[in-house]
């Protein structure tokens, strides 16, 4: 089996990775950067996004682990005292593949047909480059409403307990292939109205946004921020593509949600 490890770049981090990397080449794993079958991730859960992004490519041939160096993470549920364990069960079991729902994001533009494709894991918010975010909001190709206000999140399941849950989200279990659209202080007042509430959707609905007079944007994708111009439109859905998880013991995501918001 083929191996990479990814850590978040502090000195706790760096020594449990080479730790990890000399235990796993000791049980005749491979360490390969560019075609790995299992990344372990090392820091927190920004950097199991920042692994996740960098083999988007091969999501359906790579499986991920977390290891947190510090506050338990959502995503990185494996403790440092636990790492021995860890490489004993990725060398000598089988393991458990958990998927999750992601969400693609389509962005086409006014010129020339083209269009760009990112995935999210977590989220992808869409906010205006100055100034309140103008946008038409299409649902299913019906125009919904017109929203007006600081920005619009589109979230994954798993990624309800991150940005969507400071907006007032709900939580959803990741077993739903769903997105939600929560609200960013939207104006609403006699002359302007948004439904105020998130929305959940489907796998087989879209969530379009479109400008309706400013056509540049900053459009995040998980910890990724970009500036883009002349936008026609920006497609939400769920992804045909799924993460894949390496389980190799039960972790309830309700345990997680409780042990993370609620108490230890
Ligand atoms: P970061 O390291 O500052 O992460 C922010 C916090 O979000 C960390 O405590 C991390 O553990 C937590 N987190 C990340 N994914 C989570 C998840 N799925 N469930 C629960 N908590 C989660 O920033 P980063 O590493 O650049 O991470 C980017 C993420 O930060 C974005 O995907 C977004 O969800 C989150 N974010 C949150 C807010 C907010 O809550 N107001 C604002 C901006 C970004």
């Amino acid at each position: 089996m083929k191996f990479a490890i990814t850590s978040k770049g502090d000195t706790k981090s760096n020594t449990l990775m080479h730790k990890m990397k000399t235990y796993l080449l000791d049980f005749d794993l491979i360490y390969d950067e560019e075609q790995p079958d299992i990344v372990i991730s090392v820091g927190g859960d920004g950097t199991l996004l920042y692994a996740f992004h960098r083999y988007t490519g091969r999501l359906d041939k790579t499986a991920f682990v977390g290891v947190h160096t510090g506050h338990l993470g959502f995503y990185a549920d494996w403790v440092p005292e636990e790492i021995e364990k860890l490489v004993i069960a990725i060398a000598k079991t089988p393991y458990q593949v958990i998927e999750y729902p992601l969400v693609e994001v389509i962005i086409r533009y006014q010129h020339g047909g083209r269009e760009t494709r990112y995935l999210g894991l977590n989220e992808s918010t869409v906010k205006a480059v100055d100034a309140t975010l103008v946008m038409d909001v299409d649902i299913r190709g019906q125009h919904f409403e017109r929203f007006r206000g600081d920005g619009l999140c589109v979230s994954t399941p798993s990624g309800s307990t991150a940005y969507n849950k400071a907006l007032g989200g709900a939580i959803l279990h990741p077993s739903i292939p769903a997105i939600q659209l929560a609200e960013m202080a939207s104006i609403n007042n006699k002359v302007f109205r948004t439904v105020g509430s998130p929305l959940v959707l489907p796998a087989h609905h879209t969530c379009t946004l479109k400008p309706v007079n400013k056509l540049d944007f900053q459009v995040a994708v998980d910890h990724i921020t970009m500036l883009h111009k002349d936008v026609k439109s920006i497609q939400f859905r769920v992804a045909d593509e799924k993460i894949r998880f390496a389980r190799f013991r039960p972790f309830p995501f309700w345990k997680r949600v409780h042990d993370s918001f609620v108490a230890d």
